[in-house]
Parts: C-alpha cells; sequence; structure tokens
C-alpha cells in the first residue's frame, strides 16, 4: 500500500539498522494521516504503481531507446517501455510518447533542447500570472539560453488575454508558444492559441503537468489534438508516484524529442520509474480513474464555494479545475501568514503569488488550494464546501486560541474518517 511503511519484516530491520530514518518515516505517515492536505501540486500515488517503483528493474542500465540501447540484457526494459509508450498513444490519441525524463522539469527543458536551438525567441505565460519556471525563467536553464517574452493575465478578469498573446506573437515572431501553468484555475482555449501560433509559424507547446488527470479523466478538453508537444509529470492529478516526466508529441518531432531527453539532457533512464507509469497508464483507462476525476473536479468546485461563503476572494472568482487561488490579505498579512496559521490547525496548503501581486514570492497575497488529495482519502463534496468553511474561519480567527483550537478538532474528525487511499479507487487490492 502506498501509505504503509514496507513489510513488517523489513521495518523491524530498519529500525534496528537505522532507528532515526525508521522514526522519521513513522512520523511522516502520522502527519499524512493527521493533516488536510490542500496542496494542488500533491496527491496520494496509486499503490499498484508504487510497487513498481524500486523495484528489481531498478538494476538495470537502459541507456538508449527500446531497439537502440547501448548496453545488452534490456529485453524486459524495452517491452515494458514500449507497453508504456503504447499505453500513452491509447489514453491520449497521442502519435508518440517519451517517458525518459528523471521529472517534469527535465522533460521541459528538453522540449527546449530538441526544438529550438540556443537564443531562439519563446512566449510564455509570466510566473508570476502562474506560469512555471520551466518556461523561461530568469534562473533557469530556458531563461538563460533562450530570449523569452511573456504574456500575463488581464488585469480585468484574471484570466489569459488572448489578443495580448496575439499582439506579442505578431510582434516578437516567437519559434515557440507555451501554455500551461501551476497556478491557473481556468481552462486554456487552445484552438486559439494554435490559430495563433501557425499564423506565425511557431510550434504550440502545452504543458499540463497540472491538469493531465482531469484530461486523462476526460473531465476537461485535451490540448493534444492541438499541440506539438504535450508535457506532464505523473504525481500531481494524474496520481502516480512523484519523478517522472512524460513528453506526448507529432510524429515530425518524434526524433527530436527523443534525441533532446537522451542525450540533450540525461543519461541512462530509471526502467522501474517506467515500469511504475505503465501500471500507472493502464489504471487510467479503468472506469473508476474516470469517476475518481470527475470528483477531483467536484471537489475543487466544491471547496470553492466554502471558501465564497466564508467571504474570501478568489482569482477569477472561481475555479474550472482541480486548484484554486484565495487572496488573503483582507485578512491577514500575507500568504506566508495564512499558509503558518493553516498549517497550525493541521490544514496544509502553499503560498502562491497571485496575479499584480503587491508581496514577493517569499510573501505573496495569496494561497493556492487543491482536491486531488483529499479526493484520494475518499473525500466528497460536503466535505471539501466543509473545508472551504474551515480556511475561512482560521484565516478570521487569526490571535483566537480559543477558535484556532476548535477548528483544529474539527480537521481531527475530518481526517480520522479517510484512509490515505480509498477502497473506492484502489485496483491493487489489499
Ligand atoms: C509541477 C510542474 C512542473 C514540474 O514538475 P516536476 O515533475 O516537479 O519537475 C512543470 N510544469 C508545470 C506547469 C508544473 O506545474
Amino acid at each position: 500500500m502506498a501509505v504503509e511503511l514496507g513489510t513488517k519484516e523489513r521495518i523491524d530491520f530498519l529500525k534496528k539498522f537505522d532507528p532515526e530514518i525508521a522514526e522519521l518515516l513513522e512520523c511522516e505517515a502520522e502527519k499524512q494521516k493527521r493533516t488536510i492536505g490542500l496542496i494542488a501540486s500533491e496527491n496520494v500515488a496509486s499503490p499498484l504503481s508504487t510497487c513498481l517503483e524500486g523495484s528489481i528493474f531498478t538494476n538495470k542500465n537502459t541507456e538508449g531507446y527500446p531497439g537502440k540501447r547501448y548496453v545488452g540484457g534490456t529485453e524486459n526494459e524495452d517491452k515494458v517501455e514500449l507497453l508504456a509508450i503504447e499505453r500513452l498513444k491509447k489514453l491520449f490519441g497521442c502519435d508518440h510518447a517519451n517517458v525518459q525524463s528523471g521529472n517534469a522539469t527535465i522533460a521541459n527543458s528538453a522540449v527546449f533542447m530538441g526544438l529550438l536551438k540556443p537564443g531562439d525567441t519563446v512566449l510564455s505565460m509570466a510566473l508570476n500570472d502562474g506560469g512555471h519556471l520551466s518556461h523561461g525563467a530568469k534562473f533557469h536553464f530556458s531563461g538563460k539560453f533562450y530570449n523569452i517574452v511573456q504574456y500575463g493575465v488581464s488585469q480585468e478578469n484574471e484570466q489569459i488575454d488572448m489578443d495580448e498573446v496575439r499582439n506579442l506573437a505578431r510582434k516578437y515572431h516567437p519559434k515557440m508558444i507555451v501554455c500551461g501553468g501551476s497556478a491557473y484555475p481556468r481552462l486554456i482555449d487552445y484552438v486559439e492559441f494554435r490559430k495563433i501560433a501557425d499564423e506565425i509559424g511557431a510550434y504550440l507547446w502545452v504543458d499540463a503537468a497540472h491538469i493531465i488527470g482531469l484530461i486523462a479523466g476526460k473531465v476537461i478538453p485535451s490540448p493534444v489534438p492541438y499541440a506539438d508537444v504535450v508535457t506532464f509529470s505523473t504525481q500531481k492529478t494524474l496520481r502516480g508516484p512523484r519523478g517522472c516526466g512524460v513528453i506526448l508529441c507529432k510524429e515530425e518531432w518524434k526524433d527530436k524529442i527523443d534525441r533532446g531527453v537522451f542525450p540533450g539532457m540525461q543519461g541512462g533512464p530509471k526502467a522501474d520509474m517506467i515500469a511504475a507509469r505503465a501500471v500507472l497508464f493502464k489504471e487510467c483507462m479503468t472506469p473508476q480513474y474516470m469517476e475518481y476525476q470527475k470528483q477531483v473536479l467536484k471537489n475543487s468546485q466544491a471547496l470553492a464555494e466554502g471558501c465564497m461563503e466564508e467571504g474570501l476572494k478568489l482569482v477569477t472568482n472561481g475555479t474550472d479545475n482541480h486548484l484554486s487561488l484565495v487572496k488573503v490579505t483582507d485578512l491577514v498579512a500575507s500568504g506566508r501568514e495564512a499558509e503558518l496559521l493553516l498549517e497550525s490547525v493541521g490544514i496544509v496548503t502553499n503560498k502562491n503569488v497571485i496575479p499584480f501581486d503587491m508581496l514577493n514570492s517569499n510573501l505573496t497575497s495569496g494561497i493556492r488550494i487543491g482536491s486531488p488529495l483529499m479526493t484520494t482519502r475518499g473525500a466528497k463534496e460536503e466535505e471539501m464546501k466543509r473545508i472551504g468553511h474551515l480556511i475561512g474561519i482560521t484565516l478570521k480567527s487569526k490571535g483566537d486560541p480559543g477558535k484556532l483550537e476548535w477548528v483544529k478538532k474539527e480537521v481531527g474528525e475530518i481526517v480520522e474518517k479517510y484512509p490515505m487511499f480509498s477502497d473506492e479507487w484502489n485496483l491493487g487490492g489489499e
């Protein structure tokens, strides 16, 4: 099971050999069980998939690609990798997939490496408006070696301003346009992005790291028919283990993308990681998985409603996906203070910059909240709305220890009800 610590014998041995790590492992299991996890980029990994992470596949060097390895004896790993790729093609209807990147930031770097030359112009969404650091932030590889132009959201409705995107594209003629981010609660207009990219002959790359689970579950539109390249991580809404970046692309870009990953960005991939993802992708095609993703969306909307009923303001006034951004500076000094206050009652969130933020990224004016993890634990709409209320009550109760103590007790009652991975989603049995 995902949250069990291992077989009893192994844990007993670990306790004897390395009591420090054994204790931290137990503390972490306790903490995960006893808190309401709302970090939008976190989930509880599929137990079936987790079984394969760290399995004996890890012993094998598999540098290269199936049929073109630089070492012998890879026949089983070749089959595993080809299965993972076939399943992705079926799941998303894409031409080609690469599953070797060690995380999505590496996969994104490989897209730059494979499709562009240093100095090429790229149009992407600003980090402060919800984009990701690997789309050209100054401190990332992409921002150091490429000419980055950025678009943001409109002051009026806090959503992507397609006129601004079109104007910037016409003015700067980027080789690539990027959309998709880490803190954007609304749907993205892929049709319009495609039109703009076609008008100037640019690649369209969609980074779907956050929303890929909702796409796999078919509860929000897929970018695959429109994009040249789609990248994602497997640990967020997709509900797999952390540490794998996937790239889907059109047939034409297959070789460039594969060479971008290996040898462009890394050496031999982890065969155990790929086996774990192959199982995950099979899980993504089950009816239970579709139900889970429907519930993630319903729960996200219920959580947002709960917050708004308490008078909290959300960026864009709501959400179309698994996450919301809550503006907190009417009630507390910063997102950082909100994060700490909520953590003190057992609700785990993260501070997050919001569009047109007046505070820096260490303080911020918002928090980001999401539904994937509590949905995996089995929470439904009513409970999520209640959690939204508790967030509001907490932020209003700064300096009222009695009230905060009361919220903490409520949180305790909620987490008591749920296992880490609800039986209704569990395909792995006991
Ligand atoms: C989380 C995220 C990534 C990075 O994923 P890692 O697997 O942690 O490297 C990339 N892009 C976006 C939009 C993300 O939200």
